[in-house]
């Protein structure tokens, strides 16, 4: 079949998407993917149900996460691909990151309600997920909702980035930790948008703890930066991966099928790691 097209990096409102399993997969196949990941922060809980909706369209679901952990002070993302899903260290440690992500969104709403907003719940923000991997995206929508930013944009910039004094970490692991888990657990770890990470001095150091790919295709960005990280993954003979990185409502410009990579790099995955 000409042209496969896989959009692997896709989340769900088990995180922070407002989109269910079932309609990531409808609007997957109006976008003519053959292949869709879900890769929501922290949980695989949306995996099944997308599975199981994916048999009616014949849209292949890979099983994924994205796993959050810190450089320095910087947020570096890894996605994870085709590790076991029952019982393996991954899976096990979820409970452990989710608890982490609530605790964390406790100390964020009072630091909030300190600052006087005080009219903020952590159950609000909590409910928006359901999953427990609750995070600063269902934050920003609450506080747009209450009209203490105008946007969500303003959210981050102002009250919830990085450095800001809102701002809490979640679990604590390291980007070789955060790798070693997946591993250790049967999958493949490729490095998220390393565009926006903007962190490629770390890539060498990565590659030596067992990253296996780079996720080169992402929307809005140039085909000069995507082939830069192709070239980047060939050197270390890593698998290239893509994907929208789609939040349903929650992210502006993308949306299921934005970013996508060929179907044979999912091939390439798959002769890697029986996923
Ligand atoms: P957390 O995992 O709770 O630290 O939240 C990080 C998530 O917030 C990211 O993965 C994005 O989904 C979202 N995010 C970060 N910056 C923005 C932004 N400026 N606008 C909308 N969502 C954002
Ligand atoms: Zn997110
Ligand atoms: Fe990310
Ligand atoms: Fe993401």
């Amino acid at each position: 079949m000409p042209d496969r097209r896989a959009d692997l990096h896709i989340h769900t409102y088990y995180s922070d998407s407002t989109m269910s399993p079932q309609n990531v997969v409808r609007e997957a196949k109006k976008a003519l993917l053959s292949c869709i990941s879900i890769t929501d922060h922290d949980t695989i809980d949306g995996v099944a149900e997308a599975v199981s909706e994916a048999k009616k369209f014949d849209i292949e679901v890979l099983a994924g996460i994205e796993l959050s952990s810190e450089y320095g002070k910087k947020d570096v993302h890894i996605l994870g691909y085709g590790f076991a899903l029952k019982k393996s260290p991954l899976v096990m440690k979820l409970q452990e990151m989710q608890q982490a992500r609530r605790e964390r969104m406790k100390k964020m709403v009072a630091k909030l309600n300190s600052l006087g907003f005080g009219d903020i719940h952590f159950e609000d923000v909590a409910s928006r997920t359901k999953s427990d991997a609750v995070g600063r995206l269902h934050l920003a929508q609450l506080l747009v909702e209450k009209r203490v930013v105008p946007d969500l944009d303003t959210a981050f910039s102002r009250y919830l980035g990085e450095g800001s004094p809102v701002y809490f970490s979640k679990f604590k692991q390291t980007p070789v930790e955060a790798i070693k888990l997946i591993k250790d657990s049967g999958g493949a770890a490729v490095m998220a948008h390393p565009m926006l990470t903007a962190r490629d001095e770390i890539i060498p150091e990565l590659v030596r703890a067992g990253l296996d790919g780079l996720e080169a295709y992402y929307p809005n960005c140039s085909m000069v930066v995507a082939n830069y990280y192709v070239g980047l993954a060939k050197k270390y003979k890593l698998l290239i991966t893509g994907g929208s990185d789609s939040h349903g409502a929650g992210k502006k410009n993308t949306y299921i099928g934005k970013g996508y990579v060929p179907y044979e790099h999912v091939e390439e995955l798959k002769r890697r790691f029986h996923a």
